[in-house]
């Protein structure tokens, strides 16, 4: 392991540790990261020191609450590089960010008759607020399939997206085949139709640099907790002139210019979209989380990962017996491997890495849609982050091997 990897591991306690007598492997970083201390810091330093509600307050702790909230807003704005502070929303993570961008701009723009356009491999909280959109206005959700590598078929995308189309959502990076998408070439697409493109960021921001300009995406949703940040806080970022033309999302405090008996006038961005007392601590913890991402560079962080996937992904390809979902060429993929162990089912095979102390998932992973598609129900599911090593990697092939063969034995027993 390299020095700055040894460095880096003392920032997370949470890994050394031991799950039923083995060495913890944390392979489950898609669903949620692991916090370093630097974050789990600054949340404590937030409540022991300047803890109180943000732009309400003239005294000293409500300006230092609303000084380090605002200035967490500018560094997950340098993070993602928005052109203004003023285009990044505090929400409550990714899920809550695309249901914003449904219910406001949605419901403001789109009408019977009208199309949006998403792929077949959405996470459910890039699919179900788009669904439900269309069923209440008359609209049709049409999908984006998949090449035989997993990849998105852009030729079906170039002919699905019309001058009916008013909507475009698709994620970045798929957090079940680990798919980067060419979201740049399909926000210009939905562009020369007049559309708008809603990029879901939950698989991209944690892994690699973004740049919602160089994207040019209009929407771009994801969640503090991928990245190492605090749950319950994540960033909508959106342009400037279509959240000021958008209705607010939620109403109540914080969002108001006046309020009348019977009318009421709406705050200036971003606190239009950002009613009642917000995750202050979280947005403090998340900024902090971004501190320590770029400390390291977002190309080094991806860089690390594909180095890992580019030694894996092979190995588990050669595997006798085990499928794996998604493109076949490492560098294509993104950390998230799904796969299947022949005539198991994937709960029994985390159930028998977790015994061995590898930590991955198994289940639908919020994609139904896509698993029907694939014609599974579910996958097992490992996701690498910053802190996995090749040793890691070493110890998922291990366990998957001694899994087969303790399956394979007590199969052959039975018989
Ligand atoms: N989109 C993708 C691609 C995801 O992986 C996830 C989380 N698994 C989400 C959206 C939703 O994120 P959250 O549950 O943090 O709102």
């Amino acid at each position: 392991m390299d020095s700055t990897l040894t460095k880096l591991m003392r920032d997370f306690p949470i890994l050394d540790q031991k799950v039923n007598d083995e060495h913890l492997v944390y392979l489950d970083n898609a669903a949620t990261a692991q916090r370093p201390n630097q974050v789990i810091e600054a949340l404590t330093h937030f409540y022991q020191t300047d803890n109180a509600n943000v732009h309400r307050g003239v005294h000293t702790l409500a300006e230092r609450a609303t000084a380090d909230y605002e200035a967490a807003r500018r560094k997950m704005q340098k993070f993602i590089n928005a052109a203004e502070p003023e285009e990044v929303i505090f929400t409550k993570g990714c899920t809550d960010g695309l249901n914003l961008v449904a219910s406001t701009y949605g419901e403001a723009n789109v009408s019977a008759g009208d199309e949006i356009v998403i792929s077949i491999m959405e996470h459910h909280s890039n699919l179900i607020p788009w669904q439900q959109l269309a069923i209440r206005k008359g609209a049709t959700l049409k999908y984006i399939h998949l090449t035989d590598d997993g990849e998105l078929d852009l030729d079906e995308a170039t002919q699905l997206i019309t001058d009916k189309t008013k909507i475009v959502a698709v994620a970045h990076a798929s957090n079940v085949m680990g798919t980067v998408n060419p979201i740049k070439q399909l926000a210009k697409l939905a562009h020369q139709h007049g559309a708008i493109f809603v990029g879901d960021g939950a698989q991209a921001v944690p892994h690699m640099p973004v740049d919602v300009q160089d994207l040019d995406v209009d929407f771009y949703a994801f969640s503090g907790h991928k990245m190492m940040g605090p749950t319950g806080i994540g960033i909508l970022y959106g342009k400037r002139e279509l959240l000021e033309a958008m209705p607010p999302y939620q109403f109540g405090g914080e969002m108001i210019g006046f309020v009348h008996q019977q009318e009421s006038t709406w705050a200036e961005l971003p606190y239009k979209f950002e009613a009642g007392t917000q995750n202050i601590a979280g947005a403090v913890g998340l900024g902090a989380a971004a501190d320590y991402l770029t400390q390291i560079g977002m190309t080094a962080v991806q860089a690390h990962e594909q180095a890992i996937v580019n030694y894996l992904l092979p190995k588990l390809e050669a595997m006798d017996g085990l499928t794996v979902y998604g493109p076949q060429d490492p560098a294509k993929h993104t950390g998230v491997i799904a796969f299947n162990l022949e005539e198991l089912h994937p709960h029994d095979v985390a159930t028998a890495l977790d015994m061995e102390g590898v930590a991955v998932r198994a289940g639908h992973h919020c994609a139904q849609p896509l698993m029907e598609y694939l014609g599974l129900t579910a996958t097992a599911r490992a996701s690498f982050y910053l802190y996995n090593t090749q040793a890691d990697a070493d110890r998922l092939l291990t366990a998957l091997q001694e899994t087969k063969e303790f399956f394979n034995h007590g199969s052959r027993e039975a018989k």
